[in-house]
């Protein structure tokens, strides 16, 4: 079965920490918007300068915009590989513009996944959130109530930094840019037949276990039809 699978959830529910074992298991290209406009103003280029305010800020870079760079990075996936997609859509308009360019390549989204996490451990989690920058240039997240995580970082000459979007008020903003964009998207999607949630309480562990036995289930179900 290939599977094209679009993740939502709020920040801070882990949509980046679980999907590295999903795009392994089902060999899915993963396209993870959010995470590639960071890459795109730490590299300083064009697009990267004309999103910095909105990333800084918790609010969304415009449709018309993330419309053309998730059709040119949908146009990069083979039609017989299928993709997972983390932070697309955002907003109705994004759904529906995804909907039409995937029902024109007769290639269907086949499942939603919307991690459910109530709003104390969002904040809990967003507040706590760091990255140990290594020496090498790679980097890895921690939470700062993680005192074995913390220890580990400074053993390996890593510096702790902070999402400049993790800050108190710009959560407050991205938590409420979601309540009102993109939580009407579960609605959506529920009408559609393809809504399937998953709560994201407990280790990325037990929560990507959790996914993968939904995605696989999704295969039997499918093969049994
Ligand atoms: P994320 O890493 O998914 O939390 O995304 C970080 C930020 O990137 C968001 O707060 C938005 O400013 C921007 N962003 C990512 N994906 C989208 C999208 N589909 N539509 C609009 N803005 C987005």
């Amino acid at each position: 079965m290939i599977h094209r699978i679009v993740l939502i959830g709020p920040p801070g529910a882990g949509k980046s920490t679980i999907t590295p074992p999903v795009v392994e298991q089902f060999g899915l290209a993963l396209i993870a918007t959010g995470k590639f406009l960071r890459n795109e103003m730490s590299a300083r280029s064009e697009l990267g300068i004309a999103v910095e305010s909105y990333l800084k800020s918790g609010e969304l870079v415009p449709d018309t915009l993330m419309e053309r760079l998730l059709a040119a990075a949908l146009a990069t996936v083979a039609a017989d590989q299928g993709f997972l997609l983390d932070g697309y859509p955002r907003t109705l308009h994004q759904a529906r513009a995804l909907d039409e360019r995937l029902a024109t390549a007769e290639q269907p989204l086949t499942a939603v996944i919307a991690l459910e996490m109530g709003e104390h451990e969002v904040v809990r989690r967003l507040s706590g959130r760091r990255s140990c920058m290594l020496p090498d240039g790679n980097r890895w997240t921690l939470h700062t109530d993680d005192a074995e995580a913390l220890a580990r970082c400074t053993a390996e000459g890593g510096t702790l930094s902070q999402r400049p979007d993790d800050q108190p008020d710009i959560i407050a903003e991205r938590l409420k840019v979601y309540h009102e964009q993109t939580q009407p998207l579960l609605d959506y999607y529920r009408e559609r037949g393809i809504l399937h949630s998953v709560d994201a309480h407990g280790s990325p562990a037990d929560v990507q276990e959790r996914v993968l036995d939904l995605v696989s289930g999704l295969e039997t179900v499918i093969s049994a039809r």
